[in-house]
């Protein structure tokens, strides 16, 4: 049985989602499941990752470990993989991810597969695969000369299904090495919005370029208020610069999966699809009956979303607010 240990990511003592499906997928494996937390909330968690297939958790708890340093990450990370000795590591390929775990390959000697969105794991042989070319051809990924095997998946694209609440774990306490840093994380200015990011949001509304100009925008963010979404985009309006690139969804933008994706003014590109079919229900408004979006979504809205929207947002406003 593979030993396969998980760089479980929290945020103020909750599992973030993207380390849940880690968490569920090793354990559904078959492997023995060890649980990796850092941060001074680390010891919150432990019952969340037992819950979801953990049987060992190893929890640093220490403030020093609160904001992504990479070079106090690496040295704690990797000393923490050296004592438990895991076949497989997995970890989300989120931006401390991408940056810590090339750092602990180059230092443990491991093999390393960044970005994937399949995984497979039958006793210790692990494939995945990644997409290349932003997307235009995928690369099936498996491992060779290595007795350790390093997995950074993107989020969403791995199911979670509810936790066990009877399942307990074997919690270790770890204590922190403070290396001499050369950088020093000063401060953290957090962004404006006070809205989940994309990745983490169970509603989304997105727009595309079907909202005819930037300021349109407007009736989208009056109706994620009244349902508690967040804002997303295609790509059209991200390149003509109405809106950000951190609210791109799809192969070159951000994978989400929400309970809901209201897809308004998008016409259902290849490359906008990637990044939300795994949505629960997908609601579309489209003026084109025939536009490639509806083949995909639940329910359509066929007209002008100028019109539609605000309607709809008037409705979810009596209906949720009684
Ligand atoms: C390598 C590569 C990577 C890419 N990555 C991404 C990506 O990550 N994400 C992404 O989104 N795209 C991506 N694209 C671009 C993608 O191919 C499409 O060009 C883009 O998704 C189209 O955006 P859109 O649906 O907003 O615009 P359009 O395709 O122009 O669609 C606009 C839609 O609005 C409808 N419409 C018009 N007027 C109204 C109205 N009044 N009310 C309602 N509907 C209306 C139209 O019928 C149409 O269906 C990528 C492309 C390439 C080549």
């Amino acid at each position: 049985m593979a030993k396969i240990l998980v760089f479980a990511e929290q945020s103020n003592g909750a599992l973030k989602r993207s380390s849940i499906e880690l968490l569920q997928a090793a354990a559904k494996s078959g492997g023995t499941v060890a649980a990796l937390v850092v941060g001074s909330h680390a010891g919150d968690v432990t019952t969340a990752a037992a819950q979801n297939g953990a049987s060992e958790v190893h929890v640093i708890k220490d403030a020093s470990l609160d904001g992504y340093n990479p070079e106090a990450f690496t040295a704690n990370v990797a000393a923490v993989i050296e004592k438990v000795q895991p076949a497989i590591v997995l970890a989300s390929a989120s931006s401390t991810g991408k940056d810590l775990f090339p750092r602990i390959a180059a230092k443990l000697g491991a093999g390393i597969a960044s970005d994937c969105v399949t995984l497979n794991i039958s006793g210790d042989t692990v494939t995945a695969s990644k997409p290349m070319y932003s997307g235009k051809c995928f690369a099936n990924v498996n491992f060779q000369n290595t007795s350790m095997k390093i997995v950074l998946m993107r989020a969403n694209q791995l199911p979670v299904a509810a936790a066990d609440t009877s399942k307990t774990a074997a919690v270790t306490e770890h204590a922190v090495i403070k290396p001499d840093l050369k950088t020093l994380l000063k401060e953290i200015v957090k962004g404006t919005s006070e809205k989940l990011d994309l990745t983490e949001a169970n509603i989304i509304v997105s727009g595309g370029r079907g909202l005819k100009e930037a300021a349109n925008f407007k009736v989208l963010n009056d109706l994620a208020d009244v349902l508690g979404a967040t804002v997303g985009a295609s790509r059209a309006v991200v390149d003509a610069g109405w809106v950000g690139h951190g609210m791109q969804v799809g192969q070159t933008g951000k994978t989400v999966a929400p309970s809901l994706y209201i897809a308004v003014g998008i016409s259902g590109a290849i490359q906008h699809l990637a990044g939300m079919s795994g949505s629960k229900v997908i609601v579309a408004i489209n003026s084109d009956p025939n536009a490639p979006i509806f083949q995909k979504a639940t329910y359509g809205i066929v007209g002008d979303a100028l019109e539609i929207v605000p309607k709809l947002t008037e409705e979810f406003k009596k209906a949720l607010h009684h």
